[in-house]
């Protein structure tokens, strides 16, 4: 695991080189948020860099239900009774193998890999502007149907997920890049990821983390670009129909 630290945000990495998942530990005054749970080994490791920064945890949030974000969450919950269980509302059903759209989303088919044996019961069910600790919850679907980003306000670090990835370049979800595609053969609607796509960039972060690559400074510039690429892939995609 790769430990990569920028003012209240530590990123942990897992399979750093080849295929890298992220997730995150936030720091509050005194105590921490973690943001996804790794893959199904990642706990002892989570439970090692928070000890590191002799903080307890005491927020547990998922962004999507994807396992590469959720696998270790049992565990964990488990490990850290006292740590409050925060999930998107909408990812609940995927968390319970349930791949059944609502009425009023694209009917296109859900992709990725889910675990379907979650046990873990949130303590609370998030929706646009609620906040952990001091992350404001920016819904991001499109990559999942319900899949949140969360932006610190305190220093406009916006943990973006899978909404966009790093790892191969900047690239928004539904855009393949071919060094590292998985994301987006991952990714269940890409006008709706668009959308997702321009309303994170719209925040106009200082610091850009995902779900997979490193962090980004500024990223602007980076983010602008990977919009206007997802933009003409959407467009081409409308003009085969
Ligand atoms: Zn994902």
């Amino acid at each position: 695991m790769r430990v990569t630290s920028h003012g209240r945000l530590h990123q942990l990495a897992f399979f750093p080189r080849i295929f890298p998942v992220n997730c995150y530990l936030v720091e509050e005054e005194d105590n921490l948020t973690l943001v996804d749970t790794g893959l199904s080994y990642s706990c002892r490791f989570i439970l090692g860099a928070a000890k590191k920064r002799n903080k307890p945890i005491k927020r547990i949030v998922i962004t999507h239900a994807h396992s590469d974000h959720v696998a270790s969450l049992d565990h964990l919950a488990k490990a850290l009774p006292n740590a409050s269980i925060y999930l998107p509302r909408r990812e609940l059903k995927l968390l319970h193998g349930d791949r059944t759209l609502l009425p009023t989303e694209p009917q296109a088919p859900v992709k990725g890999g889910f675990i379907t044996k979650i046990r873990t019961r949130p303590d609370y069910l998030l929706k646009e502007g609620d906040y952990v600790g001091s992350l404001r919850v920016i819904p991001l679907p499109g990559h999942t149907p319900g899949m949140i980003g969360l932006f610190d306000e305190r220093d406009r670090t916006l943990i973006a997920s899978d909404a966009f990835q790093t790892q191969g370049g900047v690239y928004a979800a539904g855009d393949t890049c071919w060094r590292f595609p998985f994301p987006s053969f991952a990714t269940w609607h890409l006008p709706t990821s668009l959308d997702s796509a321009r309303k994170a960039a719209a925040l106009e972060p200082e610091l850009l983390a995902v779900g997979h690559g490193r962090l980004l400074h500024r990223p602007g510039e980076a983010m602008k670009k990977a919009v206007q690429r997802l933009e003409k892939k959407a467009s081409l995609r409308l003009e085969e129909f």
